[in-house]
């Protein structure tokens, strides 16, 4: 590793957004790490991006399993002693949670809330003091509009005439909570969090029902990661700027 080059941690990144997340951000000449549940499978992701000719590797890390997080946290700190950028991209949309409140589970509540919510909180801790070592720590969290308590409770809003999924929208409402306590406590430091929303793209998570393309969903959490010093931090946006809360 030279002494300039970056390290990228990309949660949730053998396919999808966070794939393509990877892959742009490699592209850039930074190195990712992309974690993934399934060794193989992630293998065969890092495959494909060094096949680009983008330094790529895979580590085995489930969010929601606490030892595979503190092992990634200690693979990073021995092998580059920093990590420049986290993207807290794993995400689950469970079938049984797309159900009306009343008929919610509380078991599919809590699972969902588990990857969306808890893992994020407990990635981003752990990875914090290896943020803090970058001089231009990035934090991104993976959000939707869906989750915007203005939007959904406004009646006028598109957001409100969707079906009332709570499970997965409060899950972002939370991650957006997550976002504004880190960046509040990290204001004085030269690290940025901001949620950030890839718009409506078709992948596994919604049946391939997006009209954008995981390259297109990319985009917009590559610019975060990569913000410049004067950008913005403890922010909600996607493509046509800010979200309301
Ligand atoms: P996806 O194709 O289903 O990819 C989700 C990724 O998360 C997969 O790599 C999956 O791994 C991984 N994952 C799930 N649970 C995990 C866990 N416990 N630990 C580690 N990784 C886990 O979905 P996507 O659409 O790319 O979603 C990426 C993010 O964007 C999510 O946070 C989602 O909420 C957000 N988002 C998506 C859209 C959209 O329109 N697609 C819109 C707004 C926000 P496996 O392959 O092992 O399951």
């Amino acid at each position: 590793m030279l002494d300039f080059q970056k390290i990228a941690l990309i949660t949730g990144a053998n396919k999808g957004i966070g794939f393509e997340i990877a892959r742009q951000l490699g592209a850039k000449g930074i190195i990712v790490l992309i974690g993934v549940r399934d060794q193989a499978r992630g293998d065969e992701a890092a495959r494909r991006l060094q096949s680009e000719g983008i330094e790529a590797s895979a580590v085995h890390l489930d969010v929601t399993e606490q030892a595979t997080i503190d092992s990634t946290a200690r693979f990073i700190d021995e092998t580059y002693g920093k990590l420049d950028m986290l993207v807290n991209n794993a995400g689950i949309s469970l079938r049984e949670g797309r159900v009306p409140p009343s008929e919610l589970d509380v078991e599919v509540f809590r699972k969902t809330y588990e990857t969306n919510v808890f893992g994020v909180f407990a990635v981003t801790k752990a990875m914090l003091p290896l943020l803090r070592r970058s001089d231009a720590g990035r934090i991104v969290n993976l959000s939707s509009p869906v989750g915007s308590l203005s939007l959904n409770s406004d009646p006028q809003s598109f957001y409100a005439q969707m079906p009332p999924l709570l499970a997965y929208c409060s899950s972002k409402t939370a991650v957006n909570a997550i976002t504004v306590f880190f960046a509040s406590e990290l204001r004085q430091t030269n690290i940025k969090v901001n949620a950030v929303s890839p718009g409506y793209v078709a992948t596994d998570l919604n049946d391939q029902n997006g009209f954008l393309t995981p390259q297109q969903g990319a985009t917009l959490p590559v610019t975060f990661a990569t913000l410049p010093a004067d950008g913005p931090t403890g922010g909600f946006f996607e493509a046509d700027g800010g979200v309301p809360w």
